[in-house]
């Protein structure tokens, strides 16, 4: 929702001015903010991407603006004038005197650096981020090689599913979403899923996200939001993920939380039975 927000609204503008608020927010733009400005002012925004849970803007200059949204980070596009949001950031201003883009963080968990771009398989991506796997959303996605990465990690099937360099932008809800879809606990370990499941799991989880993605993402905690600040609602269609102690709604058991990785894993004991040897 986010990229298609700044392909929408900032992509083929010039930037005229470039203020970092906050330092935290450049911290991984290690030369500073002189440079960060530097690099990126006076500069065409080029286009919008997506891969995993990064996103960039294609300079004019062949380097990328990458950014991170964390936990809290926020894309906002606001007429100028507009007051300053509490936590704002860093504001780019435009040449065509439009609005402007501002990048709020709550947190600062988030952020902006400005990267070289490297080619990878053919695509040009952002240095940092060359080893994170094509996602589903890609046209070039490769589903049967993910099922094969997916099944080679011989691991616990969530962490297999979590790791972003087999498959990238699954997070912990959707993950969760697509183990009850395909009624997987999510100890599960890979090297015992057919390709067959795995392949289950697999379009289970690019369903959930497409679901996630024509309503505006998820927002259980109201920090995801798209560039104009508008909250999604894919929340209200969960079925497993924060739903602890409510009917599963395929068996009607309660929904039970475990400790997973420092977070939680949600799943229906009867749908999504624990391994009984891992
Ligand atoms: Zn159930």
């Amino acid at each position: 929702m986010v990229r298609r927000g700044l392909q929408d609204h900032v992509a083929g503008r010039v930037v005229s001015r470039v203020e970092v608020m906050h330092p935290r927010a450049i911290r991984r733009h290690l030369p500073g903010t002189v440079d960060f400005g530097g690099r990126i002012a006076g500069r065409e925004l080029v286009a919008a991407r997506r891969r995993g849970k990064y996103l960039w803007v294609d300079l004019s200059s062949g380097e990328a603006v990458l950014a991170h949204l964390g936990m809290s980070g926020q894309m906002l596009v606001q007429p100028p004038g507009t007051p300053d949001e509490k936590h704002l950031r860093v504001r780019l201003t435009f040449a065509d005197d439009g609005p402007e883009l501002r990048f709020v963080d709550q947190r600062t968990f988030g952020g902006l650096s400005v990267e070289p771009v490297v080619t990878v398989d053919g695509v040009p991506l952002p240095a940092p981020i060359a080893h994170i796997a094509r996602d589903p959303m890609d046209p070039a996605f490769d589903r049967t090689a993910a099922i094969a990465a997916l099944r080679r990690r011989r691991t616990e099937v969530k962490r297999a599913l979590l790791d972003q360099t087999l498959v990238s932008g699954i997070g912990n809800i959707y993950a969760d979403e697509a183990l009850w879809h395909a009624r997987l606990h999510w100890a599960r370990p890979t090297d015992a899923l057919t390709p067959r499941k795995t392949g289950e799991l697999l379009d289970a989880a690019t369903a959930v996200m497409n679901a996630a993605l024509d309503v505006g993402g998820t927002s259980f905690d109201a920090l995801y939001v798209n560039i104009n600040g508008q909250s999604g609602y894919f929340d209200r269609s969960l079925n497993a993920y924060g739903q602890e102690g409510l009917p599963c709604p395929r068996c009607g058991r309660a929904i039970q939380r475990e400790p997973f990785m420092n977070r939680s894993s949600f799943s229906c004991p009867r749908c999504q039975p624990r391994p009984t040897t891992s």
